[in-house]
């Protein structure tokens, strides 16, 4: 019989993505803020309640964006978790700023608050916290420390469509909603996805007309589309940020199908936890780890193992069935880039993700078939090792 492979990640097309991208093509207007970006834009606004949607390239665009928009200036600080993906802190260097680390939790790897005001300095600037795995961090405490000191709030929320946080007044918001700017993506590993994409979200009024402009290469030329001036010029610093028409056509074939996307991944992601709890209860492995404040989006199934052979005697049991199993992010702050400008602080719940996390396969195509044969052979390997 022949071995199955069980990959990672799967990209899930939904069957209208070709469909839309012929319309966009057919339509003779390619370029950016056509028809579907419109179409994605007013879903996004209408469904989540984002005050202001801009499509953009990729999440890093978008992160790069807020940078901009918060006037980041060299010697700024900006803190955010060194358990990241490089773009969260990118975006802020390219600007010039100093990256202040955080440690992750305890409970899981997202930001942990309780350590977070001692990090604020007179230079701080802003606060970029990352929603690891669709998994809210604890808004209501991140927000009260930005409000005490004045900072800017901008949620790496690439992993976070459809997800949600309930604040201590019992508000449900989605995720992408509550800091001043908010970036997502549409990567092809993320739940819903064009390839290559992503979006700048704006809660503050104050950014809208300067992020238009910003996205158009610093030109005001979005409001001379819409018939505000009669002519448009270099107003701003900018670049070109907005995606083509074409890009937002396949988006849009996703967003359709957000509600079946969605019910799909949860019903997997139910499943692993389930068949894997024994595992947890006798102290094995670590279940992710859902605060009562925080919704799933299920973008993410991960295990943590209790050290890094382990971990890696796990990932060659599930190879040696043709399953393929990830680590993630490897410490920022210990990075070859950026570990001489570190100041210096240990971060171990973060070196502890870096070491025992491990992300097991999640997308839509995943059949029962495929989810019983990689929970018995984590089961198998816990048991060999009793
Ligand atoms: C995927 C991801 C990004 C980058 O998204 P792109 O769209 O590929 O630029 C940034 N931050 C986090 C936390 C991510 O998971």
């Amino acid at each position: 019989m022949e071995v199955k492979n069980i990959p990672f990640n799967k990209p899930f097309l939904t069957g209208k993505e070709n469909h839309y991208i012929y319309q966009a093509v057919a339509s003779g207007k390619i370029s950016g803020d056509g028809k579907f970006t419109k179409l994605c834009h007013d879903f996004f606004e209408h469904k989540f309640g984002f005050k202001k949607c801009l499509l953009t390239t990729s999440c890093t665009d978008a992160l790069e964006m807020a940078a901009i928009l918060i006037n980041i200036e060299v010697g700024d600080e900006v803190i955010m978790p060194s358990y990241t993906f490089v773009s969260t802190s990118n975006a802020f260097v390219l600007r010039g700023a100093k990256i202040i680390f955080a440690d992750s939790d305890t409970k899981n790897p997202n930001l942990d608050v309780s350590k977070l005001e001692a990090l604020i300095t007179d230079k701080t600037k802003a606060i970029v916290p990352v929603h690891y795995a669709g998994i809210s961090c604890d808004m209501d405490a991140i927000m009260r420390l930005a409000d005490k000191y004045n900072l800017f709030v901008i949620e790496d929320a690439a992993q976070a469509i459809d997800s949600y946080y309930t604040d201590k007044n019992g508000i449900t918001k989605p995720l992408g909603s509550i800091g001043h700017l908010s970036a997502f993506s549409f990567h092809e590993t993320k739940n819903i996805m064009s390839g290559e994409g992503g979006m700048l979200v704006i809660n503050d009024e104050r950014f809208i007309a300067r992020a238009e402009i910003i996205r158009e290469k610093g030109t005001n030329r979005s409001s001379f589309f819409k018939g505000e001036i009669d002519k448009y010029g270099w107003v701003d610093m900018g670049s070109s940020f907005l995606p083509s028409d074409i890009i937002a056509a396949f988006l849009y074939a996703q967003l359709e199908n957000l509600e079946d996307i969605q019910k799909r991944r949860k019903a997997i992601w139910n499943y692993y936890y389930k068949e894997l709890q024994y595992l947890a209860n006798t102290g094995q492995i670590v279940l992710p780890h859902i605060p009562n404040f925080a919704s799933n989006n299920a973008h993410m199934f991960y295990i943590v193992c209790k050290n890094l052979d382990e971990r890696q005697g796990l990932i060659s049991a599930l190879k040696e069935n043709s399953i393929l199993s990830v680590f993630h992010y490897l410490s920022l702050h210990k990075s070859p880039y950026y570990s001489n400008k570190h100041d210096g602080r240990d971060l171990p719940n973060s070196d502890f993700y870096s070491d025992n996390l491990l992300r097991l396969p999640m997308y839509y195509e995943l059949t029962e078939t495929d989810l019983a044969l990689i929970t018995k052979t984590i089961s198998k390997f816990y048991e060999r090792k009793l």
